[in-house]
């Protein structure tokens, strides 16, 4: 655990590397700020001894005096104003700089991470891993290391200076550390563990509080305000409480260490005191303690609060510390995740030719421990063809089509492309000379225009049009009030769904792709939407190696072939009206599907050709 800890803190250290220049003004700065008011402390000290209570000099002598230091009370002051402000600016531009960079590398492998893994993790987890815990986890350079570095230094020259100054008042400032170390090792485990769940429950909360808001409508519709509402107080009750706790633990120690020092000031008062009174304390003969003055009471008792600061916020150092790697932990588990679909090493540089593809005795489950989910596939499709493919809900029809941009893996078998096997090809070339459209049309937030070269940024804006029009959506793109500069909502709010899906196909031809994947909707668009989207798919299609899940009717008549999934498994595979006199399990689904009324025409029709 230990071990693993330090790792993880060098780890994380890493990322202060590039910074280490300003890192060291940094702590230089920070151990100046702490022990510069040792001076003033010593000013104090000739001024009671050496002006207020010497009367062997003369009064201007003495006033001239008085004014030469309270000269260097304003020079160290203002050498302290200077460290401090150093200090506290490095400390702010260092944990910024650090967090952008962590922040952009939890980005950028975000992006790479399987669509395995973002199915099974909440969207909120992950947004408060990259916004707060990386928020969280900059206490540790400044608050959890740095300040331990400053203290330590600051503690010792303080400690040093009180030796110098008086041996035994110092044992009697320091007898009462050892209660505080008591205390701080029973509080310390505690507020360590609070401290990890205040981190734990604020990724629930968050967690809770995407999924629902993504899901307003169903709330909504369902008339769950109410409970959500309970669900979210329960939530927020419990961080509540945990931060309460955690909030009581560090004020114990907060509180001790306070009163500690007060006590320490006070003996030293008293006993300091004696000192001056009876030129030194006399313990069984001995004198100690008999070159005490005024002056140098003062002083010592100035730079006493110098030697509790550093213990003082040792308590602090602990929480922040303690935060700050509980939030660096839960960062660097999602760095752990190994991205499941990786490119191969060494893969040659190879495009996707005329687009044909092969399933060869492919397998695939979702995980190591869970059922198959496709079994022994083998079918291939020639360039150009298109293919339906058709099945039950849950026999596999979606899971066969993420298969070939490698958003999964296949756990046996291989696919290939033009021959070659889709993991031999860049991943980017891959997944570029496939174009998917699916029933849910994700838009992003941005204009119409960069919605639909968001696959080929390059785009000119006569393609951008071209493609529109192909896609029947350059009409109404125009009656916008802005036209292509028109700015749609996170998911096209504004916009209807025969629109959305509009600019979705405009922006996969604007792609290009040689292999085309269509998820075909089921949502009951108006037959005039219906009508522009069969047409521009029909258009997309031309000349490309289309895989479509059909739903509809037309769409299964007009394919090339069919495969026929049942649980994972192609029982059957063939064009529509071969199938269909086959009699078999097609013949079922289709019945199954279209009803009735269709199978009558279908009749029809097959008794005309
Ligand atoms: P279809 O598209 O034919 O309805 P799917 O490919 O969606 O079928 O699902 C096939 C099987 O795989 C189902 O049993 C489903 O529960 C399972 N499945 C689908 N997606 C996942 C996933 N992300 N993780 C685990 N199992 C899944």
């Amino acid at each position: 655990m230990k071990d693993s800890r330090q790792h993880t803190l060098i780890r994380y250290l890493a990322y202060a590397k590039p910074y280490k220049w300003i890192i060291l003004l940094m702590v230089l700065t920070g151990i100046a700020k702490f022990t510069l008011p040792m001076v003033p402390a010593k000013i104090t000290r000739i001024i009671m001894d050496e002006v207020l209570t010497d009367s062997s000099r003369g009064m201007d002598q003495r006033k001239a005096y008085q004014l030469k230091l309270g000269l260097a009370m304003v020079g160290s002051a203002i050498l302290i104003a200077i460290v401090t402000f150093i200090r506290g600016y490095t400390h702010v531009v260092i944990d910024a700089a650090i967090a952008f960079d962590w922040r952009q590398d939890l980005w950028r492998h975000l992006q790479r991470l399987s669509l395995g893994f973002h199915n099974t993790r909440p969207t909120g987890s992950l947004l408060s891993r990259l916004i707060n815990d990386i928020n969280v986890a900059q206490g540790m350079l400044n608050g959890g290391i740095v300040n331990v570095i400053i203290d330590a230094a600051a503690g010792t020259a303080a400690l040093a200076q009180l030796l110098l100054l008086n041996v035994p008042l110092t044992l009697l400032v320091i007898v009462v550390l050892p209660i505080y170390g008591a205390l701080y090792r029973k509080v310390n485990p505690q507020i360590r563990k609070v401290s990890h769940k205040v981190q734990e429950q604020t990724a629930v909360i968050s967690g809770t509080a995407v999924e629902r808001l993504n899901g307003i409508a169903v709330v909504q519709s369902f008339a769950q305000e109410p409970a959500e509402e309970r669900l979210f107080a329960s939530q927020a009750d419990e961080l509540r409480d945990l931060s309460v706790r955690r909030g009581r633990l560090d004020n114990i120690l907060q509180a001790t260490s306070h009163f500690l020092m007060d006590l320490a000031v006070v003996t030293v008062w008293v006993v300091g005191g004696w000192m001056v009174i009876a030129g030194g304390w006399t313990i069984s003969g001995k004198t100690l303690g008999g070159d005490m003055t005024p002056g140098k009471l003062m002083q010592f008792i100035g730079v006493t609060t110098l030697l509790y600061t550093p213990i003082r916020r040792f308590s602090e150092i602990n929480i922040v510390y303690q935060t700050s790697m509980a939030a660096i932990e839960r960062v660097f588990a999602i760095f752990d995740v190994i991205p499941e679909v990786l490119q191969r090493p060494g893969v040659v540089d190879r495009q996707v030719g005329l687009g044909g593809v092969q399933f060869d005795q492919v397998r695939f489950r979702y995980s190591t421990d869970a059922p198959l989910v496709l079994n022994d596939l083998r079918f291939t499709v020639r360039p150009g063809e298109r293919v339906a493919i058709v099945g039950e809900s849950g026999a596999g029809k979606s899971t066969l089509v993420t298969l070939i941009p490698r958003l999964y893996d296949v756990s046996d078998g291989a696919i290939r492309i033009d021959g070659v096997d889709i993991r031999d090809y860049p991943l980017r070339r891959l997944r570029r000379s496939i174009g998917i459209v699916l029933q849910d049309t994700i838009l992003f937030s941005g204009s119409v225009r960069e919605n639909i070269r968001y696959g080929r940024k390059k785009a000119g804006e006569d393609e951008i049009v071209a493609a529109a029009k192909a896609a029947n959506a350059h009409e109404f793109i125009e009656a916008l009030p802005d036209g292509y500069d028109t700015m749609i909502g996170e998911r096209g709010m504004t916009l209807s769904g025969g629109q959305r899906q509009r600019i979705s196909l405009a922006r996969t031809i604007l792609q290009a792709p040689r292999i085309l994947i269509l998820d075909e909707a089921t949502s009951n668009l108006d037959s005039e939407s219906e009508n522009l989207i069969v047409d521009a798919l029909e258009r997309l299609m031309v000349g490309r190696t289309s895989l479509i899940i059909a739903h509809r009717l037309s769409t299964v008549i007009g394919a090339d072939r069919i495969l026929v999934l049942k649980e994972g498994r192609l029982v059957e595979e063939g064009p529509h009206a071969d199938l269909l006199a086959a009699g078999g399990y097609y013949r079922y689904l289709f019945e199954q599907q279209f009803g009735p009324l269709q199978q009558m025409l279908a009749k029809s029709s097959d008794q005309a050709t």
